[in-house]
């Protein structure tokens, strides 16, 4: 089943996911931002952080980010790819985490 199929079952769509980075186990190399740029963007900081949808960099702590259906299987690429294991995607409904480290 492919990410897109997934979405439009169970784990996703229709179903909103969000996504966020733990920038404590960030290592910087920027592969989330060649992924998906219109969610990922390296601060000057060096560590990657997620974007609203008019792409303003959201630098809070925890603070999440809706991912765009289109765009979900480069968000899930960047999540299996990250070296770092800190980005995290799950369901903005009950928040269990669907792709990442704490994914079941
Ligand atoms: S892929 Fe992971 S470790 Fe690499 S910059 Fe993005 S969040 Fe940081």
């Amino acid at each position: 089943m492919t990410v897109q199929q997934e979405a439009v079952s169970g784990t996703g769509a229709g179903v909103p996911l969000e996504v966020w980075i733990d920038q404590d186990l960030c290592t910087g190399d920027g592969i989330c931002a060649q992924y998906a740029p219109e969610v990922f963007e390296l601060d000057i900081d060096g560590l990657a952080y997620v974007k609203s949808a008019d792409d303003e960099l959201l630098t809070e702590p925890g603070v999440t980010t809706p991912v765009p259906l289109p765009l979900l299987t480069d968000v899930v690429a960047s999540a299996n790819e990250c070296p770092g294991d800190c980005i995290h995607v799950r369901r903005v409904a009950d928040g269990v985490e669907v792709y990442g480290p704490d994914a079941d």
